[in-house]
């Protein structure tokens, strides 16, 4: 996955956007007007635009850039409102605590079909917010449910068709069936997940922990990075040493490698 953090495209790290524990899933967008492709370098010029518009909306009076997440037609994903807020774009306080959004850069006129590498992106955020923001596992469009004609024809056609992944790859957090050959990405590391913390959310590390029997099964979820999640990886890092900090008999603090070490562990497979 190829995620943009909210402090990579110049917005606050944290959005001041209403906390959210749950949703049943993710609702996707598109832009609703036109829009041209362009190069790479120019997509989070259109994302910060998107948020200024945002927050210049007086009607609406948003806090933040309405959507959860976005994915331009290069399959990179930029971290909107982000997990465990709830998102403004699905049309009322009912709609919107009950799905994340996910807004394509798609537009009405202009670029209207998706790329796979953008429909790969959804996919991606979409397990995102599963795995990071305990999205459950409907996958809609905002036409369902609202008067719109969001997200366009050819991506609610996908949306209809259960958003599958490009050229039939399905990675999901679940493991490939053995000896499927299919080759396990684990996520990307939460960039500043660390103990004592609850942004980023610890929710995918106590996930994993749990999968991997270091934390107890019985440990409610949170997105503090708490004593309970500390001593799972203090065990886990004595277990696979390789990942524990030089010197340290009792490290708390999952790094990246350990991350993706002990999620190929649990969902690849092997
Ligand atoms: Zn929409
Ligand atoms: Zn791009």
């Amino acid at each position: 996955m190829r995620l943009i953090h909210r402090s990579q495209w110049g917005a606050p790290a944290t959005s001041a956007a209403t906390y959210i524990a749950s949703t049943r899933g993710v609702k996707v967008h598109y832009l609703g007007e036109r829009y041209t492709s362009r190069s790479h370098d120019r997509c989070d010029d259109y994302v910060r635009d998107i948020r200024a518009a945002h927050l210049a909306n007086k009607k609406e009076n948003y806090s933040d850039i309405a959507y959860s997440m976005l994915v331009c037609e290069h399959g990179y994903v930029y971290e909107g409102r982000g997990a465990h807020k709830r998102t403004g774009a699905n049309g009322n306080y009912a709609l919107n605590s009950n799905h994340y959004a996910v807004c394509a850069l798609l537009g009405s006129e202009g670029m209207t079909k998706p790329t796979d590498a953008m429909l790969s992106g959804i996919r991606d955020a979409i397990e995102y917010l599963r795995t990071h923001g305990d999205a459950g596992d409907e996958i809609r469009g905002h036409r369902d449910g609202y008067a719109t004609a969001c997200p366009g024809g050819p991506l609610y056609a996908w949306v209809k068709k259960g958003a599958p992944r490009p050229g039939g790859q399905d990675r999901d957090t679940d493991p490939p069936p053995a000896g499927s050959g299919t080759r396990y990405q684990p996520p990307a590391f939460p960039a500043g997940l660390r103990p004592n913390s609850k942004s980023p959310s610890a929710r995918g590390l106590q996930k994993v922990m749990k999968k991997l029997g270091f934390l107890a099964a019985s440990v409610p979820y949170a997105d503090n990075y708490g004593p309970q999640t500390q001593e799972a990886v203090a065990r886990f890092h004595n277990k696979y040493t390789q990942f524990r900090a030089p010197g340290l008999k009792h490290d708390t603090a999952i790094g990246p490698r350990g991350w993706a070490f002990a999620h190929t562990k649990a969902y690849g497979g092997k």
